[in-house]
């Protein structure tokens, strides 16, 4: 039996906050390295440095997805680490660097440790993974996974019509080399208050919920607000405000973590003495059970209507969106749940309700992500935060599942 050893929590902070100042512009509270700019190039730069000086074998693919590989005992395909190093505007230090940079101290234990492992192990950083300056989001692994075309997401433009093809040329990271791995874990910040509230240390992450949108329009008559008796009204803005309430009831009716909400309504003509004659609203749905997913949103749908029926407006509804969710394998899952058990950690199953790069490596090789507490919940601001201690738990069990990935054949 080998002897226990750890991760080292001062150096994985220091790295953290090294990175952490890559940026930061005028003192503000927060860093922005938002996809392919400078500030991104900066911190890819750093991180090709660190993985240099551990030795490893550095790659870029035509997405500009970075990795370094440390060789194994055989030359079958890497276990990999990772996460995205981009953000959004004015963010904290935690989202995305975390996954990256746990993985490249999980490799700095075992070589410091001189600890062999049978299939070599890699970290990666993916590409715009919060799609603040190109979309889609998640694009380096939506790429390298095959989940989406790389000619597309090069020609995918800013704003200023500049293209990823450009700004990946323009900061020297469009490289040749294919993404592979046998398995892949991703340690993340929760983003969310469950782990928080209910003071537990682990996240362990069953899959990724899916995401349905919609955007709709109700149909009325517009009419004098002072002369039109109730019984006479077709009021699509009345029609709208009690999908608003069906939504939530809908969410709650269906339970088991189902999601329901209108985020946005514009009537028109938006007059104060005027019912309204249309009114357009946005629908989101979420929920991680494929089956409960698909009938949902059937409800969803058969909701809108029976409620355009029950105030006399007509509808119209396109879906636009349609992510499915995310179920990672059990095995893999199991694997994290028994070593976080194994060492003594506070755990609970957990759904993601963000996107993250594991769900489009899920497509590639199995895989599962960790979650560690988010203070607050709080997340994509300088606020975020969470506990060095925590963290210290997070990476030490995302070394031991590499252990059994990267020992096994
Ligand atoms: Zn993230």
């Amino acid at each position: 039996m080998k002897k226990e050893f750890h991760i080292n929590i001062s150096r994985l902070r220091s790295s953290m906050e090294t990175m952490g100042k890559v940026g930061i512009i005028d003192d503000s509270p927060g860093r922005s390295r938002i996809a392919l700019t400078s500030q991104d190039k900066d911190g890819r730069d750093l991180f090709v440095s660190m993985l240099s000086s551990e030795g490893l074998d550095v790659r870029v693919d035509p997405i500009g997805n970075i990795w370094g590989i440390r060789a194994g005992r055989t030359d079958a395909l890497p276990v990999m680490m990772g996460s995205h190093l981009d953000s959004v505007a004015n963010a904290g230090i935690f989202d995305g660097s975390l996954g990256v940079l746990a993985g490249l101290e999980v490799i700095r234990t075992l070589n410091e440790h001189g600890i062999e492992t049978e299939k070599p192990l890699a970290v990666a950083s993916f590409t715009n993974e919060e799609g603040a300056r190109f979309q889609p989001d998640m694009m380096g692994s939506m790429v390298a996974s095959g989940c989406y075309p790389l000619e597309d997401a090069l020609q995918a433009r800013d704003d200023k019509g500049i293209s990823v093809e450009a700004a990946l040329k323009e900061i020297g990271y469009a490289g040749n080399d294919r993404l592979q791995a046998s398995s892949y874990l991703e340690l993340h910040v929760e983003q969310g208050p469950v782990l928080d509230r209910e003071k537990i240390q682990i996240g362990v992450v069953k899959g990724i919920q899916g995401i349905a949108w919609w955007h709709g329009t109700y149909t009325g008559e517009a009419n004098h607000a002072g002369t039109t008796p109730l019984d006479y009204r077709k009021d699509s803005l009345l029609a709208a405000s009690e999908l608003c309430c069906e939504m939530r009831l809908l969410a709650e009716k269906i339970g088991a973590g189902a999601l329901a909400t209108v985020g946005r309504i514009h009537p028109y003509p938006d007059i104060i003495n005027v019912i309204a004659s249309q009114t357009w609203f946005s629908l989101d749905f979420r929920h991680y059970d494929r089956t409960v997913f698909e009938e949902g949103k059937k409800e969803v749908e058969g909701l809108v209507r029976r409620i355009a029926r029950q105030h006399g407006v007509s509808c119209k509804l396109e879906q636009v969106a349609n992510a499915l969710p995310v179920s990672f394998p059990l095995s893999m899952v199991q694997m994290v749940e028994r070593h976080a058990r194994k060492s003594g950690y506070s755990l609970a199953p957990i759904v993601s309700g963000a996107g993250h790069d594991a769900q489009f490596m899920h497509r590639m090789c199995p895989s599962a992500m960790i979650f560690v507490p988010s203070r607050n919940g709080r997340s994509h601001c300088p606020e975020e935060y969470t506990s060095w201690e925590d963290i210290e738990r997070g990476t030490n069990l995302l070394l031991r599942c590499i252990l059994e990935l990267g020992c096994s054949l």
